[in-house]
């Protein structure tokens, strides 16, 4: 079954063209980092004006990369939430009209769902059970995955998400947004002995993060070090680094210990990071666990993982319907 995926939840315009929920045919991720830069963050009323724009092109692009006749799409799947109300209307309402007019069934997805399901994208997808780390822009979560749809949440952050401290930790030290990327190469360059930023690990038996006070520390550290923070900017970007990716290898390590989990899942935007990436698999490994981390370009938004959760859903009979709506806030929560 080919299943022709979209996503617009945020500011990337995305579409996908996956076969059997597995083999990626192709993916085009069209980003707004440019169009949101100069506000330090995403403006959703661009962020819906700049989708009308993408979405043709994108979807377009994506059929011809997948080098297949749109005739040959057996369904659609669509992201439905959470996100940004106006951004999903335009990915949603796209894929409404694109099934009608083709006469083609469609679902919408849940764009967590969506991420945790981007581990089956990869050549060697873990076996159920397993626990998932989820630690994107907008959440920082573990779950128990029992099948490709049902997961049992474990833990949450209570204020921000990890990759949303990226962020802000990159705007204080005036590296533009957005900050993960950039503080996740200037780490690279940086001692992270050298700024010391206490670990918020919380309970240690249980899975909840809280990253807020992370966040402050260092905005203090910068206020306290007027003349020198600006040179010691890559120890900063280490220190802040390693004191996240150390709690969160920590839990999600011990989520799989406690659920007897021999694998687990790392997903969403933050599982880019070089930092977190080696010191789960290093981590992981003393234990006998084994690791998943999709690509580079499945750990950021993108639409074959909207694909591959659309694929289980339409393979099982589900069908959306006409009046169906899109909806702003998270569904599943522990
Ligand atoms: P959600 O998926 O929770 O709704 P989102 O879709 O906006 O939120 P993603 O696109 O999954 O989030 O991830 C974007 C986040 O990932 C941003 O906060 C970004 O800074 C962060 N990020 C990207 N690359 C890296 C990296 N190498 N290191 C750390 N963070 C990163
Ligand atoms: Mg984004
Ligand atoms: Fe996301």
């Amino acid at each position: 079954m080919i299943v022709l995926g979209i996503e617009s939840s945020c500011d990337e315009t995305a579409a996908a063209v996956v076969r059997d929920g597995r083999q990626v045919l192709s993916s085009v991720v069209a980003s707004q980092v440019a169009v949101h830069h100069p506000y330090g963050g995403v403006v959703p009323e661009l962020a819906s004006r700049k989708h009308i724009e993408a979405i043709v092109p994108v979807v377009n692009g994506a059929i011809a990369e997948a080098g297949i006749d749109e005739t040959r799409i057996d369904g659609v799947a669509v992201t439905q939430g959470p996100g940004l109300v106006g951004s999903l209307l335009v990915g949603f309402s796209f894929a409404k009209g694109f099934a009608y007019g083709h006469g083609i069934p469609w679902i919408g997805v849940d764009h967590l769902e969506g991420h945790i399901n981007s581990v089956f994208l990869e050549p060697d997808p873990p076996p159920f059970p397993f626990v998932a780390l989820l630690v994107s822009g907008g959440h920082t979560s573990i779950y128990h995955v029992t099948s490709h749809r049902e997961f049992e949440p474990m833990g949450q952050t209570r204020d921000d998400a990890a990759g949303e401290a990226y962020d802000k930790v990159a705007k204080m030290l005036g590296l533009g947004y957005p900050g993960g990327m950039v503080i996740d190469r200037l780490a690279a360059r940086g001692d992270s002995g050298k700024v010391f930023f206490t670990r918020p690990y919380l309970d240690k038996a249980r899975f909840d993060f809280s990253f807020s006070g992370i966040k402050s520390a260092v905005g203090r550290y910068i206020q306290t070090h007027p003349d020198t923070y600006r040179d010691d900017q890559a120890h900063i970007a280490a220190g802040f680094q390693a004191a996240v990716v150390d709690v969160l290898a920590y839990k999600i390590i011990r989520a799989a210990g406690e659920k007897g989990c021999g694998h687990l899942a790392v997903v969403g935007g933050v599982a880019a990071n070089r930092g977190l990436r080696d010191a789960i698999t290093r981590d992981a490994a003393e234990k006998g666990i084994t690791v998943h981390i999709p690509a580079l370009d499945l750990c950021g938004d993108n639409a074959a993982m909207v694909a591959a959760v659309g694929y289980h859903r339409l393979k099982a009979g589900e069908r959306a319907g006409m009046d169906d709506d899109v909806y702003s806030r998270v569904k599943f929560k522990p």
